[in-house]
């Protein structure tokens, strides 16, 4: 049995943060009581009586940051009014601020780079306008932007418009990249408070209009970049990529852990190149073994989106900058993409 330490509770407390107002768990409640019995933990979180109500968001995004430790099979956290001083506004993140005229916003996201994250965000942004929503893109992944190759658009010209930054479009996707004010072998160096600053410009400067939905291309990772924008735009939700690998997947659950702590819903679990398809012959083989997302999603309790193949056409389109929803959608790694943004738009109809 794997042993629960305090202090990976206590730790995991520290990086909850309140869905509502986007405070850290320790700037609005005190943690007490805090007993482990077992897998079995318990503790109170003490909160101003006067907001008790509005902490339930609290309560639960505290519950679920413990179930995700190790050798803990059971959470119950309970709010009871303080008694003693929380400390005053310490780590406190600005609050979440919307997008006028943007319905919903999700992320597209990968514990570690060369899954096909971006191969998936693009396709399913593409899948997603044809399926009747007014879709834009935006490229969060400043260190290796790839949505200017995979959506085929080059020019780089009038991009500004007064204060304003001008997307571009292609495929009936408003797009939006890092990539497109620098050019593609400049090798860009960014630091973390310069990376969220283009973020936000690249969120809130651009002339988006009105869009049903925004899906971000996150960078991928669970660096601060990623865990800053998950708290500072409201997220509809996350979609995880990852490969059958056992190893890839120990990166997405990090993925996963991360949207988690932050309170934003998971969608759910894609498995990228996830069988081979020779496309001499159209032979299936399970190369990285079979099934390993279905089964980890199962385990992590998230819903699993669906599986993508590994096939040459899907390369070679996104290389193309017709990416294969666009290029060839009704064959069957086509239709696979499109079946999984079905599924998003579902998952996410409430809002958007
Ligand atoms: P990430 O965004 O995770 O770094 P990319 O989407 O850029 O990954 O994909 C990495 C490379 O793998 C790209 O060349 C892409 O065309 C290719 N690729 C991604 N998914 C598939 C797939 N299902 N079949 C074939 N090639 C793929």
């Amino acid at each position: 049995m794997t042993m629960v330490y305090k202090e990976s509770i206590q730790n995991a407390l520290a990086k909850v943060v309140d869905p509502t107002s986007g405070a850290t768990l320790l700037t609005v409640a005190k943690v007490s009581g805090l007993v482990i019995n077992e897998g079995n933990v318990s503790f109170s979180l003490e909160v101003d009586p006067a907001k008790g109500h509005a902490m339930e968001g609290l309560r639960k995004a505290s519950e679920a940051a413990v179930l995700l430790i190790s050798g803990v099979s059971s959470v119950k956290a309970v709010l009871t009014a303080h008694r003693g001083t929380v400390h005053p506004q310490q780590n406190r993140i600005p609050p979440r601020q919307a997008i006028p005229k943007i319905k919903s916003i999700i992320a597209v996201a990968s514990g570690k780079g060369g899954v096909g994250k971006s191969t998936v965000a693009t396709n399913l942004a593409i899948a997603l306008s044809e399926n009747g929503l007014k879709v834009g893109m935006l490229d969060a992944d400043v260190y290796g932007p790839s949505l200017p190759r995979m959506m085929g658009i080059k020019h780089k010209s009038e991009i500004f418009k007064g204060k304003k930054i001008l997307p571009l479009e292609n495929h009936r996707i408003k797009c939006m990249s890092i990539g497109f004010l620098t050019a593609e072998d400049t090798p860009t160096i960014w630091r973390g408070p310069m990376v969220m600053g283009a973020l936000e410009q690249m969120l809130r400067d651009v002339e988006w209009g009105e869009l049903d939905l925004l899906v971000v291309d996150m960078p991928p990772g669970t660096g601060d970049a990623q865990i800053t924008m998950a708290q500072r735009v409201p997220m509809a939700g996350a979609v995880i990529v990852s490969t059958p690998q056992d190893i890839a997947l120990i990166d997405a659950r990090k993925g996963l852990n991360m949207f988690r702590r932050v309170a934003v819903p998971i969608l759910g679990i894609v498995e990228n190149m996830s069988y081979f398809i020779c496309p001499c012959c159209g032979k299936r083989s399970d190369i990285f073994g079979y099934e390993g997302a279905r089964i980890e999603a199962k385990k992590l309790s998230v819903p699993f989106l669906g599986e993508i193949p590994l096939h040459l056409d899907i390369r070679v389109a996104s290389d193309n900058g017709t990416p294969i929803v666009a290029s060839k959608p009704l064959t069957s790694h086509g239709t696979a993409f499109t079946n999984i943004a079905n599924k998003v738009k579902l998952a996410i109809s409430g809002s958007c």
